[in-house]
C-alpha cells in the first residue's frame, strides 16, 4: 500500500490529482487535503469523473503542525505532496517527522514577511531527516525541477565538464485577459519583484530587478524578450555541479504584463506589510490575489505553448560542445487533460512523478535532497510517458 496525501487545492494540486489517479497501481490510496475543503471535493469529483478513481478529501490548515501530524497518523500516507505555499514548507516538514512521512516539495520555504527564498532552512533538516530514516525531496515541479533533472541528465550523459548553464522558461500562452499570473499570484509577484542575480566565476552578482534582457529563440515559437531573473535551482545546482562557471535564468515577460507589473508596485499594490485600511489590517498582495483571475480558472481559453529548457556549454571527450534540453506544453492539451493550463500541468507532472520514482524505488535515500542528486533517467522516461516529452539539440546555437 503506497498511500500519498496531497497538500494544497489550487492549480497545480488539481494536476498532481489527476495525475497520481491515473498511476492509481502505484498511488493505492489518495487523500488531497487543504485550507478550503470544497475545492478538494469539486477536484475530486472531477478526478472520478475522468479516471474513475476515488479520492479522499480533508480540510487541513498546513501551517498548524499538530493539525498535519492528526492528519497524517488517521490516514498513514508514505509520502506527502506538499503543493500549498512556500510559506507552510517547513511546518509540513517538522509534520512529515514527527509523524513519520516522506516528503516533496515545489517550490523553496519563504517567510511570509520576507519576499526572500534560499535553500538553507530546508536543507537545515538534513540529519533530522537522516536520523528518522526518511526522505525529503525538494524542488520536483518544473523549475525548479525538471529543470535541475535536465541538467543532471546532461551531466551524466553529455558532459565531462559542465561551464555554462542558462535555464530558459518562456510562456508563449494567451489566456486573453488583461492581466493574470499563472501561479499564486502572491508568490509570482514577489518572485520577479526582487533583485535579480546570478552566479559568475564562484560567487552572485546582483543587478537591478529586469535590467539585463535580451531576445531569444524558442524553438517551435520563435524569438522573445527574455529577462535575467533569480530563481531558486541556481543555489542547489552550483553547489551540486562546481564546475560551472556562470549559471543564469531568463524568463520571457510580454510589454502587457510588465507594465502592469510597474503600475502595481508604483500605487503600492505589491507590498507585503500589513497597512490600516476601514479599522482592519490587510496585506496589499494578498487583496491584490483576491481581485485577480485564480490560475485554475485561467485553462478554458488558454492558447500557445510554454518552453521550458537547459541550454549547457562545456566540454565532453576534450571538445567543447553545446546542448540544449527542452519540453514544450501546450496550455490546451493540458486543459483538455486536467482543465487546468499549462504552468500548473508543467510543475504537477513532475510532482507526480517525483513521488512515483520515491514508491517504485527507483529515488530514495535518508535526508533532504534536491531532484539533481538523483538518477535522473527513470523520471525522465517517466515524465514524457506522463505528458511531458523532451527533446534535444546537439551543438546548436544557444545564442548565450
Ligand atoms: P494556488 O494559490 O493556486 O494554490 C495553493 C493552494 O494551497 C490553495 O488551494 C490554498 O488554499 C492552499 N493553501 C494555502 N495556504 C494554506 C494553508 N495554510 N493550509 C492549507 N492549504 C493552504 O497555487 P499554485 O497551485 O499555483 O501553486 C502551488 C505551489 O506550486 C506554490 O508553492 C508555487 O510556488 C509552486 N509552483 C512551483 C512551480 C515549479 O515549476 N517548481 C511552478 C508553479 C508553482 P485556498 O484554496 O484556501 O486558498
Amino acid at each position: 500500500m503506497s498511500k500519498v496525501l496531497i497538500i494544497g487545492a489550487g492549480g497545480v494540486g488539481t494536476v498532481v490529482a489527476h495525475k497520481v489517479a491515473q498511476n492509481a497501481d502505484v498511488f493505492t490510496g489518495i487523500m488531497l487535503a487543504s485550507r478550503t475543503k470544497s475545492k478538494c471535493d469539486a477536484i475530486a469529483a472531477d478526478v472520478e469523473r475522468r479516471t474513475g478513481v476515488k479520492i479522499q478529501t480533508a480540510q487541513v490548515d498546513a501551517d498548524n503542525v499538530p493539525e498535519l501530524v492528526a492528519l497524517m497518523r488517521s490516514f498513514q500516507p508514505k509520502i506527502v505532496i506538499n503543493v500549498a505555499l512556500p510559506y507552510q514548507d517547513l511546518h509540513i516538514m517538522d509534520a512529515c517527522l514527527e509523524a513519520g512521512v516522506n516528503y516533496l516539495d515545489t517550490a523553496n520555504y519563504e517567510p511570509l514577511e520576507e519576499a526572500h527564498f534560499e535553500y538553507s532552512w530546508q536543507w537545515a533538516y538534513h540529519d533530522r531527516f537522516k536520523e528518522a530514516g526518511l526522505c525529503a525531496i525538494l524542488g520536483c515541479g518544473f523549475d525548479p525541477g525538471c529543470t535541475a533533472i535536465y541538467t543532471a541528465y546532461a551531466a551524466k550523459h553529455h558532459f565531462d565538464e559542465m561551464h555554462y548553464l542558462d535555464i530558459v522558461d518562456c510562456n508563449a500562452g494567451d489566456h486573453h485577459k488583461a492581466f493574470a499570473t499563472n501561479f499564486n499570484p502572491e508568490i509570482n509577484i514577489r518572485e520577479i519583484t526582487q533583485r535579480g542575480k546570478y552566479w559568475q566565476d564562484g560567487r552572485w552578482v546582483d543587478i537591478d530587478p529586469m535590467s539585463i534582457h535580451q531576445p531569444l529563440t524558442y524553438p517551435e515559437i520563435g524569438p522573445k524578450e527574455s529577462y535575467l531573473l533569480y530563481h531558486e535551482e541556481l543555489e542547489s545546482l552550483v553547489k551540486n555541479y562546481p564546475t560551472i562557471k556562470r549559471a543564469r535564468f531568463w524568463m520571457t515577460f510580454g510589454q502587457e504584463y510588465l507594465t502592469h507589473l510597474r503600475v502595481i508596485q508604483n500605487i503600492g499594490m505589491a507590498r507585503i506589510d500589513p497597512i490600516e485600511y476601514n479599522g482592519q489590517q490587510i496585506v496589499p498582495i494578498q487583496f491584490l490575489k483576491a481581485v485577480l483571475p485564480a490560475p485554475e480558472t485561467l485553462g478554458s481559453n488558454y492558447t500557445g505553448y510554454t518552453s521550458i529548457g537547459c541550454r549547457i556549454r562545456g566540454v565532453k571527450d576534450g571538445q567543447e560542445k553545446t546542448y540544449h534540453i527542452y519540453n514544450n506544453c501546450s496550455h490546451k492539451a493540458a486543459y483538455d487533460e486536467t482543465g487546468t493550463q499549462g504552468v500548473s500541468y508543467t510543475t504537477g507532472v513532475p510532482a507526480m512523478t517525483g513521488a512515483y520514482m520515491f514508491l517504485t524505488g527507483q529515488w530514495g535515500g535518508h535526508g533532504v535532497f534536491n531532484v539533481e542528486e538523483f538518477n535522473p533517467d527513470p523520471f525522465l522516461k517517466k515524465v514524457a510517458e506522463s505528458g511531458l516529452p523532451w527533446h534535444e539539440i546537439h551543438n546548436g546555437d544557444l545564442e548565450l
